[in-house]
């Protein structure tokens, strides 16, 4: 795979094969906007290596907090976590890396603030589940479609970033 880049489409034969790099869906929720933290977390994931690949602000309507935590509408804090998801701003990232998924779930720490790690966003900033401050997929799989469910076609950046070869031998 030398000399072809990281995320390219390879053509083989008769068979495109994508080269693809993991990626994350991680958004910062309306406390972190409020409490001016974008740019402490946003650094945290710069500074660790990985790839800024999409990132905007944006103000998420009902439905798509819903579908964002389907997983979660039988919980009895199902409703205070859409208001709480739609009471303002959220910034979207698509980061990107080998790894980054389970990775950027160490970064942000334990979703219970109180129980995370120092050092980790939530340990660091934040003292209550119901305002964690930040979200992170729990799966590459889920990385893809949160991604997908976030962004729209043309929002995410093909860019290679020239640290890369300063990161991975
Ligand atoms: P994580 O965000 O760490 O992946 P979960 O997927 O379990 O955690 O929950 C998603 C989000 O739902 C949490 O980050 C938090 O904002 C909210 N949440 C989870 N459990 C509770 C709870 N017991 N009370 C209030 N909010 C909760």
């Amino acid at each position: 795979n030398s000399g072809t880049p990281r995320g390219a489409t390879i053509v083989q034969g008769t068979e495109i094969e994508v080269n693809e790099v993991e990626q994350s869906y991680i958004m910062i929720k309306p406390d972190g906007v409020q409490r001016g933290l974008v740019g402490e977390i946003i650094s945290r994931f710069e500074k660790k290596g990985f790839v800024l690949k999409g990132l905007k602000l944006f103000q998420c309507p009902k439905d798509l907090a819903q579908e964002h935590y389907k997983d979660l509408k039988e919980k009895p804090f199902f409703p205070k976590l859409i208001d709480y998801i739609t009471s303002g701003p959220v910034v979207c990232m698509a980061w990107e890396g080998d790894g980054v998924v389970a990775s950027a779930r160490k970064l942000i720490g334990a979703t219970n603030p109180l129980q995370a790690e120092p050092g980790t966003i939530r340990g660091d900033l934040a003292v209550q589940t119901g305002r964690n401050v930040v979200h992170g997929s729990d799966s590459p799989d889920n990385g893809k479609r949160e991604i997908a469910l976030w962004f729209k076609e043309g929002e995410l950046c093909q860019w290679e970033s020239v640290q890369t070869p300063w990161l991975i031998e």
